[in-house]
């Protein structure tokens, strides 16, 4: 016996179908393709598996022992239907098969010996019988015991009267949301058993659509698993609709949503190329945003050509305007943010440029003959308005009077570790996500022997973190796990999760998930009274989300003072700009830095300029930070140029050799650029240009005197930030950071008028 042969015997030896080979092949051709896929997944079965959910395989009936972790039984309750039926089990029946058995498929039950005379059925069948044919006097005895319904049975699933394919699908599917960690439901998977028995289909698939959404949800997961029991990734790639899973991501992808032929290809190979590139949760995710955007193409496409779209060779750059035309227009309709247009367009201009990079438009390849102009360059790309400043975070009034309502939190509105969760959200500044896949063991201490949290930053994929917590959030993250451990005894701790779900979640290894906690902590918003500012207004709930409480927490840590390198590392940013979008710099903070950097300023002889910083008046405060008299790398106090907001020095600009102008250690980059612009400039005009007299050449050849004015001054900045303490420069950095990003005018050099000639001179 082949051992697909031995496998299928084994899962459904002696059932309802004696001999399996024998009646598939009276089936004919259909029917033995049939029996082969019974064979091929049968062979997929885990013989354990079967044993352990007290899978019997001669008479087709799942006991599951009442200590499954994934099959649940039903406590001693029928639900639904079979609660109502007076002949409902609460026990095993004793099983019949063979002659004396019930003539119903389904029953176990001995037929009736009634006055010496075997009668077909059982007692209940045969009440059943009697009033189902009184009812229909034409119904068809045979088919009527194919169909009819055991009787329910507590704890156990009856699978007599299925198709063999069908049986095996039904444990293939439960074999695998157990291997999922999902538990399953003897009461649900009875009503299953029902449908299919009444449906009489061959195969699960073929079971029309489910109404009520558990048993909808567990048919979709039977049919998940089933999908991907023989997936090959070769093939997964060639249909319209990609099981993401099959290809080591999560969800599932569509390019249904194009129609044009070759553009779907091109997009489905494109999705294959990038795909293995990605990796996290929302690689997938992402990936439908790129396909939605080239349905947009496509969509546009089909409303604006007589062809559709459907021939490459015939489009070009009049049907991406259009495209183009067709996003404004639903942007300017509000069917579409500023955001998402932008978006669209990027996106779709990188999956057209990518296309012709892979060869697609190559002959014979999905997109040939499409047209180099029918692509998105630079400029068709909306900018994207600019953000401003940054102001995601809680207010320090509004952050109380949230924390006054946490208790409420876990009570009625959710659970501890929804709680637990919103508490290190606000403590730590991490991630939502961050927070929910925080695992048991996630409290480490120092070598000074003070807490950190350590948790994976799996957005850049930083794992094993350490973030420093204060001994508070340490003592919060012990008795969680004192309480996790306490729910979950049996589960070795490294697979434990600190904040576990309360549901599908047997062994504690399954955590809360993050949409689940954003819409309990927008419930538990939305119950509390108006939140009050300071002022007395109300403040919109709708701007706080979990998200928020890192931006608080980055705010919180910059007025305290943390420099912005401490903070980029608590942030576990790699870069300070990133940092940066994530706190205000308020207006004190901005004195202070003004305070700062105008203590270390210089005339143009780099001679310091002594100054107490709390000396500086509250106008002098305003004019620097407006900008007011600002040049190229300094400040100018000349009255008239003043006037003309900086662009009419009498001068020209000769800022270096100006008893007006003053600069500081902020403009230190410029200075620098401006020295290296006049080296540059004096080398180009020493090599020889032709047609250009020698006077033209000396006047814009810049002189020797003001480079070395200007080297001088950088050198004396330079050797005064040197003598500071290290913690001093520091702070002189930051203040510097702090002026540089609000300048509020253009440090490029101004435009000089050219000046209108006078008649007198013309003459
Ligand atoms: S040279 Fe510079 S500092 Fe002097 S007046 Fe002109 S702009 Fe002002």
């Amino acid at each position: 016996m082949s051992a697909r042969g031995a496998s299928q015997r084994s899962v459904l030896a002696n059932g309802p179908v004696e001999d399996p080979a024998a009646a598939v092949r009276a089936l004919g051709a259909e029917g033995q393709a049939a029996g082969r896929a019974v064979w091929r997944l049968a062979a997929l079965l885990d013989a354990g598996f079967l044993a352990a959910a007290g899978w019997d395989p001669v008479t087709w009936v799942l006991a599951p022992p009442p200590g499954h972790r994934l099959i649940r039984r039903d406590c001693g309750r029928l639900d639904g239907p079979a609660s109502q039926d007076v002949h409902a089990q609460r026990g095993a029946p004793p099983p019949v098969l063979g002659p004396g058995k019930c003539a119903v498929v389904a029953c176990l039950r001995a037929g009736q010996a009634r006055r010496g005379r075997h009668e077909p059925y059982c007692r209940v069948h045969a009440t059943r019988w009697n009033a189902a044919s009184q009812a229909d006097p034409a119904l068809d005895e045979r088919q009527w015991r194919q169909i009819a319904e055991p009787l329910p049975v507590s704890g156990q699933v009856n699978l007599r009267g299925l198709a063999p394919l069908v049986v095996v699908e039904v444990l293939y599917g439960l074999q695998q949301r157990a291997a999922a960690q999902c538990t399953s439901y003897c009461r649900f998977l009875r009503r299953l058993a029902q449908e299919l028995r009444q449906a009489r289909v061959c195969s699960l698939a073929d079971l029309p659509a489910q109404d009520e959404p558990v048993r909808r949800s567990l048919v979709n997961s039977l049919l998940a698993h089933l999908g991907r029991a023989f997936a090959d990734p070769r093939t997964e790639i060639t249909k319209d609709r990609w099981d993401l899973t099959v290809l080591g991501h999560h969800g599932w992808l569509t390019f249904t949503g194009i129609s044009q032929g070759w553009l779907r290809e091109s997009a489905k190979r494109w999705a294959a190329h990038d795909l293995p590139r990605r990796r996290g949760k929302q690689a997938g995710a992402r990936l439908n945003e790129i396909v939605g955007a080239v349905a947009r193409l496509s969509s546009a496409l089909r409303a604006s050509r007589a062809d559709h779209g459907e021939d490459p060779a015939a489009l070009g750059r009049a049907d991406i305007e259009t495209f183009l035309h067709r996003l404004a227009f639903l942007a300017a309709d509000g069917q579409l943010s500023a955001y998402c247009r932008t978006k669209t367009c990027q996106d779709t201009g990188r999956v057209l440029a990518e296309i012709r990079a892979l060869g697609l438009t190559r002959p014979g390849g999905p997109a040939s003959g499409l047209a180099q102009d029918f692509t998105l360059t630079a400029g068709d790309v909306p900018a994207k308005p600019d953000p401003g400043e940054p102001g995601r975070d809680v207010p320090a009034e509004i952050m109380r009077q949230i924390c006054g309502h946490l208790p409420e939190l876990e009570h009625p509105v959710s659970s501890r570790e929804t709680r637990i969760a919103v508490e290190l959200l606000m403590d730590t500044g991490r991630r939502p996500a961050e927070i929910c896949a925080l695992g048991w063991d996630c409290l480490a201490r120092a070598a000074d022997g003070t807490p950190v949290l350590v948790y994976d930053n799996a957005k850049a994929h930083r794992l094993r973190r350490r973030l420093p917590i204060s001994e508070r959030t340490a003592a919060l993250i012990t008795e969680q796990k004192t309480t996790v451990r306490q729910r979950f005894p049996g589960t070795p701790p490294a697979r434990l999760v600190l904040l576990p779900s309360r549901r599908l979640n047997p062994i504690g290894s399954r955590p809360i998930t993050q949409d689940n906690l954003i819409g309990r902590h927008r419930i538990w918003l939305n119950t509390m009274g108006p939140l009050q500012r300071a002022d007395d207004t109300e403040y919109d709930k709708s701007l706080i989300t979990p998200y928020s409480y890192r931006h608080s927490y980055a705010q919180r840590h910059a007025d305290a003072g943390i420099p912005i390198d401490v903070l980029r590392e608590l942030m576990d940013h790699t870069s300070m700009d990133t940092t940066k979008r994530y706190y205000r710099v308020g207006e004190a903070r901005r004195r202070e830095a003004v305070d700062k950097v105008t203590a270390m300023q210089f005339d143009r002889h780099g001679n310091r300029i002594w100054r107490q910083a709390t000396a500086l008046l509250d106008c002098e405060h305003a004019r620097y930070a407006i900008g007011e008299v600002a040049v190229p790398y300094g400040t100018c106090a000349e009255p008239s140029n003043v006037q003309a907001g900086g662009g009419a020095c009498p001068i020209r600009f000769r800022c270096a050799g100006c008893d007006h102008f003053r600069t500081d250690v902020s403009h230190l980059p410029d200075l620098t650029g401006y020295l290296d612009d006049l080296l540059r400039t004096r080398e180009r005009l020493q090599a020889a240009i032709e047609g250009v007299d020698e006077w033209a050449r000396a006047d814009a050849t810049p002189s020797t005197e003001e480079i070395s004015r200007v080297r001088r001054l950088i050198s004396r900045i330079k050797g005064d930030l040197d003598q500071l303490p290290n913690a001093e420069r520091a702070w002189i950095d930051q203040a510097v950071t702090v002026v540089r990003k609000h300048r509020a005018v253009s440090l490029g050099m101004p435009v000089i008028r050219a000046g209108r000639p006078a008649t007198e001179d013309i003459a």
